[in-house]
């Protein structure tokens, strides 16, 4: 195993803030409003109102402005996915995340060292965003929302199956499954549309506008109506797509006999279904489970791990038990978007 003492501490650091590059000046995913941000993508735990200068993606940037208007930054400046951009000699690029539209790894470089802040991340393929780039790196910062061997995604076919025969069965019913508004959503559909699923998609307002920055970003979603196009009772034995606060309130009582179901990671948490009310649980997730963290230690190969949101204690031991230099950074307030509930579209979502 490698010393503990790390040579990229000096110049990258923890602060209440969030991790910090001191030659750069400049802070990445920040908590709270700073001067200047590297932002890795548009959900709403790493992506805060309020900074003077943000880079990121130009896709994150577009979501950031449908999610806060005029307070999603004073000046933009975006970076695709490769370019490079000198900030204080710190060398600053991007790579696709796969996690959801726009979403980015930041790649700091700094005399002669190369550390990797993967943001959120998930391997595999997903029809709505560029797929995770594996980028060799002197120390790699990981999330571990999933990181307990107990997390095994399914395939997303698998899940999707579930969803449509639920339909077949329930001819009666409208079905009525949750997705966060960002990301989630919109991939969906496309894993509806990619199994061949060509009826219109019956949407809640809350999830309209970033359903449409996507199409309108080049992402294709198909047949999509308001919720609202339809009565009542012509609802039946169709597919309607909500934020999971809408599940369980006064909203669904516009549909005839709602079958809930929940797109989520935590699905896999029985007591985590129940808690949303879902009858019908789908392990859909954007970020990594197990053996996709663990695969991408493996293949990023960095000797130094800082291992951030989520289960840190477990990929931690995992990591030193294969040689890894790893430790467990607390950056606070991560890891909450699989609970904002679709929050991130504001009013939309009561109004309709
Ligand atoms: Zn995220
Ligand atoms: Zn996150």
């Amino acid at each position: 195993m490698k010393a503990s003492n790390s040579k990229a501490e000096g110049w990258l650091r923890v602060t209440p803030a969030g991790l910090y590059c001191a030659p750069g000046d400049f802070y990445v995913d920040p908590g709270r409003a700073v001067a200047r941000a590297l932002v890795t993508h548009g959900h709403a735990d790493h992506a805060r109102p309020g900074h003077e200068a943000v880079l990121a993606t130009q896709e994150t940037l577009a979501i950031m402005k449908v999610r806060y208007g005029e307070g999603a930054g004073r000046s933009h400046q975006p970076l695709a996915y490769g370019q490079r951009e000198d900030i204080g000699g710190v060398t600053v690029w991007f790579a696709p995340a796969g996690h959801v539209l726009g979403s980015a790894q930041a790649v700091l470089e700094w005399r002669g060292r190369r550390v990797v802040v993967s943001g959120d991340f998930k391997r595999r393929p997903d029809p709505t965003c560029a797929g995770f780039e594996v980028v060799p790196c002197d120390v790699f910062i990981t999330e571990a929302t999933f990181g307990l061997p107990v997390f095994r995604h399914p395939p997303d076919a698998e899940e999707i199956g579930k969803l449509l025969r639920a339909q077949e069965l329930f001819p009666d019913r409208a079905l009525l499954l949750g997705a966060y508004s960002l990301g989630k959503a919109q991939r969906l559909i496309a894993l509806l549309r990619a199994a061949g699923y060509e009826r219109p998609i019956y949407l809640h307002g809350a999830l309209k506008k970033l359903t449409e920055l996507y199409e309108s970003l080049g992402v294709p979603l198909g047949d999509l109506q308001p919720v609202q196009a339809l009565a009542k009772a012509e609802l039946k034995g169709e597919i309607v797509m909500a934020p999971p606060s809408a599940l369980n309130d006064r909203w669904s009582r516009r549909l005839p006999e709602p079958l809930t179901a929940m797109a989520s990671g935590w699905m896999t948490v029985r007591q985590r279904a129940r808690q949303r009310g879902a009858e019908l649980p789908l392990v859909v997730s954007d970020h990594a489970d197990w053996d996709e963290l663990t695969r991408t230690l493996e293949e990023v190969a960095a000797p130094e791990v800082w291992v951030t949101h989520g289960n840190e204690e477990a990929l931690v031991h995992y990591a030193r038990s294969r040689g890894f230099d790893a430790r467990a950074l607390s950056l606070l307030g991560r890891g909450e978007e699989e609970q904002e509930a679709g929050a991130g579209t504001g009013t939309a979502e009561a109004a309709s």
